[in-house]
């Protein structure tokens, strides 16, 4: 019924807000949560593709961190867009310096690349240099790419910038955001014991529970740990567009395949300080 983690072309997802919401309307999606890496542009758009049609946007961000040298996701529901894209500037300049050394160090390596031009206001990130790598016929698909040479830790992977899982928690609280730990078993599932309380205690609200990378045993504990904290449960397809092979690592789930519940979506707006669309007043 409900999608609570979706990318656009204003990050690394291949259809535009407009695209993203007709596809999830004839997914039978109900509410559609818009959470780009690092980057609110795409909440306009996706409000004036959804006006009248029935379905629900909740603006979201997706924000990168990193702890002990993984990235580590955090979504931020009902965020003071206002304030967030302030804050978000400097990791927007961040992320371009990014690419550009990425691109570097894939020229150093003999493999040449060039990124297309972006839309103001997109957050670059290595799916696009992935994509560049594969339009420049150097490896065959966006998964050989990050397997060879943009994946954690490989030649041309460069980590991201220095804000810490807390810190990120800290910041998306500050914009009255809801925060929610995204796909926590993507990296850092061997230290859910130890990584969840610092978060917990930072201001960390919930837990992404339905991911397309959590097997069922994942998602029962955490739901355990959402018991034992107080958190609430989320999901989502963590939709990057359809997939152009099925192999895909975070492509292969169509919108609304999950099953994520209506009454999560209740659970979020409940802590939520104003869960109205931007911008309107009733
Ligand atoms: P970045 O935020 O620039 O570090 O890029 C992270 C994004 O790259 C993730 O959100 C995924 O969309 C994508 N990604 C990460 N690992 C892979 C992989 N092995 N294959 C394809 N895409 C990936
Ligand atoms: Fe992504
Ligand atoms: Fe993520
Ligand atoms: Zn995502």
């Amino acid at each position: 019924m409900i999608e609570l983690h979706c990318h656009t072309t204003y990050s690394d997802g291949t259809l535009t807000p407009r695209q993203l919401v007709a596809t999830a309307l004839a997914a039978g999606v109900k509410a559609l949560a818009i959470t780009d890496h690092d980057t609110v542009a795409g909440w306009p758009e996706a409000y004036e593709a959804a006006q009248g049609t029935g379905l629900e946007i909740v603006p979201g961000v997706e924000l990168s961190t990193t702890e002990q040298g993984q990235s580590l996701h955090l979504l931020g529901f009902y965020p003071d867009g206002d304030r967030l894209q302030a804050q978000l500037g400097d990791r927007m300049a961040g992320r371009w310096q990014r690419a550009k050394t990425m691109v570097a160090r894939l020229e150093a390596l003999g493999l040449p690349v060039t990124l297309p031009p972006l839309p103001p206001g997109t957050a670059p990130g290595r799916p696009h240099v992935a994509r560049a790598l594969v339009a420049a016929g150097h490896v065959a698909s966006v998964d050989e790419a990050f397997d060879r040479w943009l994946g954690d830790g490989k030649p041309a992977h460069v980590p991201y910038d220095r804000l810490t899982g807390a810190e990120g928690v800290a910041l998306l609280r500050e914009c009255g955001a809801v925060v929610v730990w995204a796909h926590p078993f993507i990296s850092h599932g061997g230290r859910l014991d130890t990584l969840l309380p610092e978060l917990v205690a930072a201001g960390l609200q919930g837990l992404e529970v339905i991911h397309p990378h959590h097997t069922p045993r994942d998602r029962r504990r955490l739901e355990e740990f959402c018991d034992r904290y107080g958190l609430i449960p989320t999901g989502g397809s963590d939709y990057h567009g359809p997939s152009p092979t099925p192999k895909g690592s975070q492509e292969s789930v169509p919108l609304n395949g999950l099953g994520v519940p209506w009454a999560w979506l209740q659970g979020l707006k409940a802590l939520s300080l104003d869960p109205r669309p931007p911008g309107r007043s009733s």
